[in-house]
């Protein structure tokens, strides 16, 4: 055969869902390439998940530091915001580099510029090297960029996004976050824990409102205990400019209100990077803002697919990943191995958030009769030990067959501990037969244990 194309597959984005695509596309024998215009880890690795978590993870250690809990006791804990912000770097570069080694070894290219789809089986390659590569089929991972809606005032130069202040390295006195979401919430805990006056302004009733009320409700009172000001159901009307910074005004639960701040920090969703990602004469279906796929990840376009946060709802790195491997396991006849209905969601704030499957709202809410246990983590002796405050683990499972549906954890380590669910749940575990494993001593997973005694003591009625 007579080679028609220059590659099997042109991935556009490499960020989580374009990388991992590439490399599996290429470990089976297919020519590949990957476009990016950027840095190798997209969003995740270098303005999202990495260095959030590397940040977390310092101002953590100065909160612990500073509580004077553990018989530490320093007399001035001192924050170098230029020292974090260089080993954040470090951090990114280091996992960069990481995946720039394996895409080599797998003799994926890695195409530098930006992309342009020119129309089925043709991208057009713009920067140092301009030029027309054709492939049998074109992944579009091009991910999402950060959305500010036309409020006025919100283009003010105090007014960040999450990428801004990644970057910028100001210990600010007082910030104001507008969106309580994931991202909202993790920025407040880094700056409350570095002694920033913080103040979160959410439209919703509850922080992160996408996840189990309780979760939020709870969060919201820790936040509060911690000196966090938290403005719920509160609708954002204008910003002003004021003499030390910015006033938010908010139409709220007392009528017109405002919070004043040195910054803001605009965190209300991502939107999907299609700009300037199709030439002028190729339509795509779109869905929203999203494009618009099939099962199988395919665009309207034939030959084209999108995965990850450009045409999902679910923007997470995790499951852009997924999807990479799916999609390029279905464009080659077969399917992915992982279970892409219980997607974990986890925010990494104190103590952290994690929730798989369904809560006990949504398995109601279809006509599924559940039990839901819940264990309060008082007398968990880990929880107890690290000081991890109001910690719960809450399990629903369904009460005819006893399958776990769906978790949702409020304690530390909860990130790690959820992937126990997310095997229950895809594998169609009961409670009985976790309750056969045995869990080591002292951990947060024995929580889990008793967290499945009180749904097994709801199943046999106790
Ligand atoms: P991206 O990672 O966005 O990568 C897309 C890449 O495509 C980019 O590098 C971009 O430069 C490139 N690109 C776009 N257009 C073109 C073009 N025309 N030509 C060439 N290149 C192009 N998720 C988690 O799971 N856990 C977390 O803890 C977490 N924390 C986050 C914290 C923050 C502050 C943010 C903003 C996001 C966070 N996320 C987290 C979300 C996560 O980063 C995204 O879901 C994930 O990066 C999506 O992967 P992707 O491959 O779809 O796109």
């Amino acid at each position: 055969e007579i080679a028609m194309f220059h590659y099997d597959l042109i991935v556009i984005g490499a960020g989580p869902g374009g990388y991992t695509a590439a490399l599996r596309a290429a470990k089976r024998g297919w020519k590949t390439a990957v476009i990016e215009r950027r840095e190798v880890g997209g969003t995740c690795l270098n303005r999202g998940c990495i260095p959030t978590k590397t940040l977390l993870h310092a101002s953590e250690i100065a909160a612990g530091i500073r509580g004077g809990r553990f018989g530490i006791e320093a007399q001035q804990v001192r924050l170098d915001m230029a020292a974090m912000l260089t080993r954040k770097r470090q951090v990114s570069a280091q996992l960069s580099g990481g995946i720039e080694t394996m895409l080599r070894a797998e003799k994926v290219e890695l195409l530098q510029g930006n992309a342009t789809v020119l129309g089925p089986s043709q991208v057009r390659l713009t920067g140092e090297n301009e030029q027309v590569l054709t492939a049998r089929h074109i992944l579009l991972a091009t991910g999402a960029v950060p959305a500010r809606p036309p409020i006025p005032g919100l283009d003010l130069p105090e007014v960040m996004t999450s990428d801004d202040l990644l970057e910028n390295g100001r210990l600010y006195q007082s910030l104001i976050v507008i969106g309580g979401g994931v991202i909202g919430v993790e920025f407040a805990t880094f700056y409350a824990d570095l002694g920033c006056q913080v103040t979160v302004i959410e439209g919703m009733d509850r922080l992160l409102p996408a996840l189990d009320r309780e979760l939020g409700q709870n969060l919201g009172m820790i936040f509060k205990k911690r000196g966090i000001a938290v403005h719920t159901g509160a609708d954002v009307t204008r910003l002003e400019k004021t003499e030390g910074g910015v006033r938010v005004c908010f139409h709220g639960k007392g009528g017109e209100e405002s919070a004043a701040g040195e910054a803001v920090l605009c965190a209300i969703g991502r939107r999907p990077n299609t700009e300037g990602l199709f030439a002028p004469d190729v339509a795509v279906a779109m869905n929203g803002r999203f494009i618009a796929v099939n099962e199988n990840y395919e665009t309207s376009l034939p030959g084209i697919y999108a995965i990850g946060d450009v045409s999902g709802n679910i923007q997470l790195a995790h499951m852009a990943a997924a999807q990479g491997i799916d999609a390029v396991e279905r464009m080659m006849g077969g399917a992915g191995r992982i279970d892409l209905t219980a997607v974990p969601s986890c925010i990494y704030c104190a103590p952290e958030i994690a929730c798989v499957g369904m809560t006990a709202e949504e398995a109601k809410a279809e006509g599924r009769a559940v039990a839901v246990g819940k264990y309060v983590m008082y007398a968990n002796g880990r929880t107890v030990i690290q000081d991890g405050g109001r910690a719960f683990l809450k399990i629903v499972a369904n009460a005819e067959s006893h399958a776990i549906l769906g978790a949702q954890f409020m304690c530390e380590h909860a990130t790690d501990m959820i992937s126990e669910m997310t095997a229950a749940i895809v594998n169609g575990l009961t409670v009985e037969q976790m309750l056969r494993v045995m869990r080591p001593h002292p951990t947060f997973e024995e929580g889990v244990q008793d967290a499945l005694e009180a749904v097994l003591g709801k199943l046999s009625g106790a």
